[in-house]
């Protein structure tokens, strides 16, 4: 069910309360924002509902204070880039609730940023009083956090109850309309590429993804166990070996289309400079740190057929050159993909730093900002912040 976007609200003279995602790394002690992307991120959705004459609330978690007060997780020197970023003044709020805030409330064209929401246990407890609180602040509520919309908290899900309309923000909206795109009767040939250091986190990716996908493709360390639970050797490679059964289940089920590495490049330690071969068994003494150069044929001749692409995690370990290869491959091979038009989704976290790297973020239709939320929404769970929201 498609869900309101803000475009559809009136927000003329209205008071909206939105959530975004400002979880920024700051140095230590929390005086300084090393990296702005996220508040970038929700710039487009603030501008939009200042042009439409409404005064802004803005609310986020920062880190992990536990449900108390914690001045190195401050939103504070979040309020001096946003006002940077804005050009414009931005107020801030010492606490989230309570009357000092409240007396706080924006003139239309405002901007109030609330202190950290998660120095109240009562956010990640989704407690109703505090949503309540939340909620008073605002006429509307729109929701831009799509990394934290795999929780529900009182900020994300709790505080729907006691607004009259919450809608999805412009980055939210864009989130879920790539990943919607590429799971829901996607343009065939599609294809998945799955990567990173386990099959235990993305055993339910797989699974949805061989629903959805024509071909997926399995890199990264992950690959031994599937390469183990075949019977061939893996040598000192990344094993789980509690779930050998599952990769031999996931293989045996999958018809055909989950497909392995054919040959390795290897080290006898998890070191840049140790040795490194190319080879299409892993011998005795030898860990696998990337797929091998006749994988990547395979690999990139089967990206290059698809319409479709979905990935997530790298090929190898690919902060470690020499062993980046295969991930650097796989990504240019998505990016002439889709220079030739197909749809591309990157999920986040590593998958994002990988294609930062290989200089081609511009090249696919779409990076994911939600790592956790991203794998979720790909696994086909509904995401509780998404559900939440009002239906079109
Ligand atoms: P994930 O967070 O699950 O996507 O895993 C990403 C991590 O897996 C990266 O830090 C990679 O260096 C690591 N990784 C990928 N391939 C291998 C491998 N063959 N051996 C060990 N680590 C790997």
């Amino acid at each position: 069910m498609a869900k309101l976007s803000i475009r559809d609200l009136q927000l003329q003279g209205k008071t909206v309360f939105i959530r975004v995602d400002f979880n920024v790394p700051l140095t230590a002690g929390g005086k300084e924002i090393t990296s702005d992307k996220r508040i970038r991120a929700s710039l487009p959705t603030i501008q939009y509902a200042l042009a439409q004459g409404a005064g802004v609330i803005l609310a986020s978690h920062l880190g992990r204070p536990k449900g108390k007060r914690n001045d190195e997780m401050s939103l504070a020197p979040v309020a001096v880039k946003l006002s940077e970023l804005l050009k414009l003044p931005v107020a801030f709020a010492p606490d989230c609730i309570g009357a000092e805030v409240e007396a706080m409330k924006p003139a239309p064209g405002a901007v109030l940023l609330l202190e950290n929401l998660r120095f109240h246990a009562a956010e990640e407890a989704n407690d109703p009083a505090f949503s309540k609180q939340l909620a008073a602040l605002a006429d509307v509520y729109v929701n831009d956090a799509f990394g934290t919309a795999h929780r529900a908290h009182a900020s994300t899900v709790g505080i729907i109850q006691y607004v009259s309309q919450a809608a999805a923000g412009l980055l939210m909206d864009k989130e879920l309309e790539y990943l919607t795109k590429v799971t829901a009767n996607p343009e065939k040939p599609s294809i998945s590429i799955i990567g990173g250091a386990k099959v235990s986190d993305k055993i339910e990716v797989i699974q949805n993804l061989l629903k959805i996908s024509d071909k997926l493709l399995i890199g990264g360390a992950m690959a031994y166990t599937f390469l183990k639970s075949q019977g061939l050797p893996t040598g000192k490679s990344l094993v789980e070996d509690d779930k050998l059964d599952l990769a031999k289940e996931l293989l045996a089920t999958s018809g055909g289309k989950l497909m392995l590495p054919i040959d390795h490049a290897v080290s006898p330690e998890f070191k840049a400079d140790a040795g490194y071969a190319e080879v299409a068994e892993i011998p005795e003494g030898q860990m696998a740190l990337d797929i091998g150069p006749k994988t990547i044929e395979l690999y990139v001749a089967e990206i290059l057929k698809s319409k479709t692409i979905i990935w997530n995690g790298p090929m190898g370990v690919f902060e470690m050159p020499p062993f980046d290869k295969g991930t650097m491959a796989v990504a240019n091979a998505v990016a002439t993909a889709t220079d030739g038009g197909a749809i591309s989704v990157v999920g986040g976290g590593d998958s994002e730093k990988a294609v930062k790297t290989a200089g081609i973020s511009d090249r696919v239709s779409h990076v994911s900002t939600g790592g956790g939320a991203s794998l979720e929404f790909l696994s086909g769970i509904t995401l509780p912040g998404v559900a939440a929201l009002t239906d079109k």
